[in-house]
């Protein structure tokens, strides 16, 4: 765990809201638009491939995946983390290119939360808008994370592809009940402080505060602690992330690209694209 920076938790932190009203008379949430990386990608660097939130909707998809090196999911790519919804991911997945598939979940994964796979009485589990009998099928799946047969799930866990490090978490501020689901300040404070500084790429299910996180009913959803945790110690060149579906596209406050990947519309339907972006090899690496 990287202590160089101690932060505690913000006076505003249950209310992201009015936290971003304060925070931005001293930064900003530019968009972006950089022109989308085509033909052969340089030798001294590595394309990287974003999605989130395909939510099992993969099928409707009007567009293929493009071609790169790394492909990322940020979460949410079930609708309650049933079997057959994780098998055919993982099928899926199995078809794409890509050298290294990284993989997060996100709340819609309940099978994947120990919190429910170990709950005692499947009836304190709330409906979630989903059939019981489906959420009931979805927890009672033991070792779900043993048919992501064809990525590398990250859970509070960092990989390194090419020489760039990646970490994945799938925690967000509590949002109806749903996995991953944490309290807002320290609770999520303690998650974050698990992801190391320096890192080149953080991928997380939740949008940090004021990029990607502005919802159609006009709060923010983002976490204060993760966009002053991300700023101010972490650091990554790249923050990929989805869960505000309505949020999808590319920020940043001038030093830190934010990537907010929902796949899926408000509607459930996946109608964004795939977000690509090329990132320098570390020094001294080649691509094998
Ligand atoms: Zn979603
Ligand atoms: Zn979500």
């Amino acid at each position: 765990m990287s202590t160089d920076i101690d932060l505690s938790v913000h006076p505003l932190t249950q209310d992201p809201t009015k936290a971003w009203e304060k925070f931005k008379q001293t930064q900003k949430s530019i968009k972006i638009q950089p022109p989308i990386p085509k033909g052969p990608v340089a030798d001294d660097k590595v394309r990287i491939v974003c999605m989130s939130d395909t939510h099992s909707k993969i099928s409707l998809m009007k567009f293929d995946v493009p071609l790169g090196d790394i492909f990322i999911h940020a979460g949410d790519f079930t609708s309650c983390g049933g079997l057959e919804e994780v098998i055919d991911f993982n099928n899926w997945l199995g078809t794409l290119p890509h050298k290294y598939k990284i993989v997060i979940a996100g709340n819609h994964e309940l099978s994947f939360d120990p919190t429910f796979t170990q709950h005692t009485n499947i009836n304190d589990i709330p409906t979630l808008g989903f059939e019981q009998d489906l959420i009931k099928n979805a927890v009672q799946q033991k070792n779900i994370k043993n048919y992501l047969t064809n990525c590398i799930y990250l859970e509070d866990s960092m990989t390194e592809c090419f020489g760039l490090k990646i970490y994945g978490s799938p925690w967000q501020p509590e949002y109806g009940g749903w996995a991953f689901n944490i309290p807002r300040g320290q609770s999520c404070l303690d998650k974050w402080n698990l992801i190391p500084a320096g890192i080149d790429v953080l991928v997380t299910h939740s949008p940090p505060l004021g990029h990607g996180d502005d919802c159609c009913s006009g709060v923010r959803a983002g976490c204060v602690e993760l966009l002053l945790s991300v700023q101010n110690r972490i650091k990554p060149k790249y923050h990929v992330f989805g869960h505000v579906h309505e949020g999808y596209g590319i920020t940043t406050d001038g030093k830190i690209i934010y990537i907010n990947a929902s796949s899926c519309d408000l509607r459930y339907l996946p109608v964004n694209h795939p977000i690509v972006f090329d990132i320098a090899l570390p020094k001294g690496q080649e691509k094998k």
